[in-house]
Order: structure tokens, then sequence, then C-alpha cells
């Protein structure tokens, strides 16, 4: 398409975390003239646990980085053991489910720039520390943003703006799409440590009454930490973030082992009530992608994969529409159908996962079968390595064998 005077792109993103930076790399790629912005100035940290499922690595591929990503040394997990408040644990063993594909830890300040780094060779022109303040709205339709760069308030204007500025999306705010999500209410606290033991080829999440901590072993010999736990705790504390995580940590026995001897390394980071959603994501001139649509919480390692899934689905609809000069939300309704195919059934899983973390007596009775009863391990590992159809967890038969004393 060819772009107007009164147009800075043919498509602003907004945010450049996985989901701007694999649909940038997509629509640049499909030869659209793309402007990727972002407050930040890469490489950034990011809180997060840093595990990408192999649904997720499969993606990778197609926006023709995982090479280099492989390159960047994560470390390869196999597997992901959850360990239950009783002690019973259950490998998920992914090189079982016959994908030939693994999960991989990677700090997200590699990992986020690797994925930027695609979007500028594929030609997006992306531009750091711009901040987007609101969108553009004329006539009910979204015709740009309006950002500070550099100190200076910008107008952009483009026919279609990508909102992927995660979990505080400015973009749902000022298009008032957010929804209050009321359960569950988590806090995720996260941070780099040396020295953690007991992880080779598999990370591990382990569940108690409190919370639960999360291991993922990382590029360089360092693992990323995890402690989730209701919001109100965190937010109610006495005492400092650090003396909260730490202790939060050592009321997980099993985790506390593997963390004896090892060493935190800077700081702790942090996002409360992660549980968001948007009313739609799409509209006329609009469409949104990864946290900005829609989370749910980190225990199964769905965020980044669905960012990158929701750009795989996103650019040729949204290449389409601009090639035809209509970017309304009839043009681009076939997204919000395609999330839907997609996300909705493994979104259930997830849901029937959170109510067992929340009930600890029903999650020591499903792990303990789920080690036993191999295949339906295999099937669950699949399912949530998002490298077989999530249905494949909902069918009554496998929910019987599960559920059977
Ligand atoms: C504690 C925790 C642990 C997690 N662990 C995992 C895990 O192990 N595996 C997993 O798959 N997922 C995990 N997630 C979820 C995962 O981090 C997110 O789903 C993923 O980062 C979403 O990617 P995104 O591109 O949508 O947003 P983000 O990665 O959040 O990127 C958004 C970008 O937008 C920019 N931005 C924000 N506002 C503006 C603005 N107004 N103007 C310009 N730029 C802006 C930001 O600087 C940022 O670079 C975890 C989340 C939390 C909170």
């Amino acid at each position: 398409m060819v772009r107007h005077r009164s147009q800075d792109a043919e498509v602003i993103v907004v945010g450049a975390g996985p989901g701007g930076s694999a649909t940038a790399t997509l629509l640049a790629a499909a030869g659209h003239e793309v402007l990727v912005l972002d407050k930040a100035s890469f490489p950034r940290h990011k809180a997060c646990s840093e595990y990408l499922n192999p649904g997720g690595v499969r993606v990778l591929g197609v926006l023709g980085v995982e090479a280099a990503i492989l390159a960047a040394g994560p470390h390869r997990m196999e597997a992901m053991r959850t360990v239950a408040p009783g002690g019973r644990s259950y490998l998920a063993d992914f090189t079982k489910v016959g994908s030939g594909r693994v999960a991989l830890g990677l700090s997200r300040h590699r990992l986020d720039h690797l994925l930027l780094q695609r979007a500028t060779e594929t030609g997006a022109i992306v531009r750091e520390r711009s901040h987007v303040r609101d969108v553009l709205v004329e006539d009910g339709r979204v015709v740009g943003v309006e950002a500070t760069i550099a100190g200076t308030r910008e107008r952009l204007r483009a026919p279609l703006v990508v909102g992927a500025d995660g979990h505080h999306s400015a973009v749902t705010r000022s298009l008032g799409l957010d929804v209050t999500v009321r359960w569950p209410r988590h806090t995720g606290l996260v941070a780099h440590y040396r020295g953690v033991t007991g992880l080779d080829r598999h990370g591990e999440m382990h569940v108690a009454q409190h919370g639960y901590a999360g291991l993922a072993p990382l590029e360089d010999g360092l693992t990323n930490v995890a402690f989730v736990t209701n919001a109100a705790a965190v937010s109610g504390r006495d005492g400092s973030l650090e003396h909260f995580f730490e202790q939060g940590l050592a009321g997980i026995p099993l985790a506390a082992e593997k963390l004896a001897s090892a060493t935190r390394v800077g700081n702790i980071r942090g996002v409360g009530h992660m549980a968001r959603r948007a009313h739609t994501t799409a509209g006329d001139g609009y469409l949104l992608v990864g946290d900005a649509a829609s989370f749910l919480d980190p225990f199964t390692g769905d965020g980044i994969y669905e960012a990158l899934r929701a750009a795989e689905l996103a650019a040729p609809i949204a290449s389409a529409a601009l090639r035809a000069g209509d970017t309304s939300a009839a043009a681009l309704a076939p997204y919000r159908a395609a999330r839907r195919r997609t996300f909705t059934t493994k979104r259930q899983v997830c849901w029937i996962v959170q109510g067992f973390v929340h009930a600890p007596v029903l999650m020591d009775y499903v792990t303990e079968r789920l080690d036993h009863r191999s295949a339906l391990g295999q099937t669950l590992a699949g399912v949530l390595g998002n490298v077989r159809p999530a249905r494949q967890a909902l069918s009554p038969l496998f929910l019987a064998r599960l559920l059977r004393p």
C-alpha cells in the first residue's frame, strides 16, 4: 500500500515485547511500512519467569529468529516438573510428546532484544524511548497515537495501530477496553539466582498453600526464581520486598532446598494483579496482541507463546486489510475469530489448572495420578507445551481417566 502524505506509517505497533516485535517482523516481511514505538531502551529487563514453551519455540522458526536465539545460549528444557503441596510430582516431558521440540530458558533481556533486532532486519522502523500516551480517534476509528518522543509530544498517524504494550496497555486504557478480572488476584515476583542445584534438563513449579514458586534455568548458569502469591499479601506485607520474597520461598521446602547454596543476582521485579483482559481485540483501525489483549497467570507458561502466536494470527489478516485499504472492524474481525479458535480451549485448561493450584488436596490428587498414568501425563505435557490441541485435555474420557481413583 502506498503511504499517504497524511500518515507516518502503514502500521504503528505500540510496544516492542514479543507480541509487538513478532507482529512488526511479519508485517514488514509482507512488505508493509511498520513503525514500532517502545517507551523503553533495549535491551531491557521484564518481570517474567523467562520460560518459552515448545509451542512458542515453533513460532521463533516462523519469524526466522530461531538460529539467533539458539546462538544466545538458552537453557534447553526437555521437561517441566510440577511438585504438589504434599510433595508428589509430575514430569511433563516434552521429548515424549513426539514434537521434537523443547522449551527454552532465556532472559527477556536477551530474548526481547533479539526479537526486536529481527523486526529491524526485516525492515520495521523502531523508535525506542517513545512513550505512547493516547490513541488518536476520529469519527469513531483509531487513526494513530500521541506519544512523547525525546521530550516532545508527537502525533503519529497510520491506518492501523497494533496495541502490543503489555500489562499496563495505554492503547486499551485509552480506548476504554479494560475488563476488571476479579480472580485470580496474583502478584508475581521474580529474580535471577546463581548456584541453584538439582535442575538440569528441566524447570520446576512448586505449589504450596501460600502461593507457588517457579524455577527456570537460563543462559550462563543463571536461574530464574519466581514467587507468585495473593496480591493482597504482597501489598499488605510488613517489611521489605526482599524479605517477603525470601520468606515466601523458604516456606516451600522442596524449592528452598534447591536454593540453599544459591545467591540472588540483581533486583526482584514484579507485576501486581497479573490477570487482565480487554473486552475486544480488534476494532476500527486497531488490533491488540499479547498481554494487551489478555493474560491469565504465569503458572502454565503461556504468555510469550500467546503473544507470538497472536502475531502469527494477526499478520495475514492485517496485511490483507491494509492491501484492500480497509482496516475497519469488519475487515479485522477474522482476527477475533482466529483468537477464539486458537486460544479459548487452552484458556479453559488454564482455568482448570488454576482451580487445582488453589485447592491443595485436589492438586495432590491429580499430580499423583498424572505421575502414575503416563499416557495422560504425556497428553497433558503436549497440551501445556502448546504442541497438542488443548481439546485433548478437556475430553470427557481424559478427565474421567484422570479423576477416577
Ligand atoms: C511474574 C511473571 C512471570 C511470567 N512468566 C512467564 C513465563 O515463564 N513464560 C511465559 O511465556 N510468560 C510468562 N509471563 C507472561 C509474559 O511475561 C507476558 O505474557 C509477555 O511478556 C507478553 O508479551 P507482550 O509483548 O504482550 O508484552 P510485554 O512483553 O510486556 O511488552 C510490552 C512492551 O510495551 C512497552 N510499553 C508499555 N507501555 C508502553 C507505552 N505506553 N508506550 C510505548 N511502549 C510501551 C514496554 O516497554 C514493553 O517493552 C510472566 C508474567 C509475569 C508477570
